[in-house]
């Protein structure tokens, strides 16, 4: 083995939670990206232009705070193009140790449409995601792509990118997993009720009961 045994077991999770978003259909083709902190000087970053459903642990990229190149991955990869965000991410949280980007395309729909994200209608929302934020339109993969979640992940573990995609965070990958998984279950119940009538939000009273059992 080229590293340590904490580094491979970061990387076999990574590559687990690549194939789980895969096999939900939150990413498709070869979107979305994926990292770890694996110390204060590396981060463990999926590499451009692959898909997450295939990996392997020696197909990621470690990167410094810089965002520059430490170990490539098989092959001589490169870090995803969004590596910018992620750093963004880590710089704003020093609490977090993972970050999840995907496309998860039921989120996506609501922010096509222009809706809000519905933080109040299930409890395990509330309770886990909290409110989901928006930020402005940018252009996927670019520095402003980073300074558009800037202020949002500061206070959220989760920010919707109109037109695109979702990036959560956790202090481990399985936590930010959870998120983006119960923020895509929850944009397709939205979706649904909506269908059969109206999203109503949990009451007032309810929301309150929740937040002194959190
Ligand atoms: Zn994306």
């Amino acid at each position: 083995m080229r590293w340590g045994v904490r580094e491979q077991r970061l990387r076999e999770a990574l590559v687990e939670i690549g194939a789980r978003l895969y096999a939900r259909g939150l990413v498709s083709a070869n979107d979305g990206n994926l990292s770890v902190r694996v110390d204060a000087e590396r981060f463990l970053i999926t590499p451009r232009g692959r898909s997450k459903g295939h990996l392997r642990p020696e197909d990621l990229v470690v990167i410094d705070p810089e965002g520059r190149v430490v170990r490539p991955g098989r092959g001589g990869a490169m870090p995803s193009s969004e590596w910018p965000m992620h750093l963004e991410a880590y710089r704003q949280r020093p609490d977090i140790g993972a970050v999840l980007h995907a496309h998860p395309p039921f989120t996506v729909a609501l922010t096509v449409a222009g809706v809000t994200f519905p933080s109040e209608i299930l409890p395990e929302v509330v309770m886990t995601v909290g409110k989901v934020p928006t930020a402005r339109l940018a252009v996927p993969s670019s520095e402003d792509d980073a300074l558009a979640i800037r202020e949002w992940i500061r206070e959220h573990d989760a920010v919707l990118l109109p037109h695109h995609g979702v990036v959560t965070v956790g202090r481990t990958l399985e936590e930010a997993w959870v998120r983006m998984e119960r923020i895509e279950y929850a944009a397709k119940v939205y979706l649904l009720s909506r269908a059969l009538g109206e999203a109503r939000s949990l009451p007032p009273e309810f929301l309150k009961a929740l937040a002194s059992a959190g």
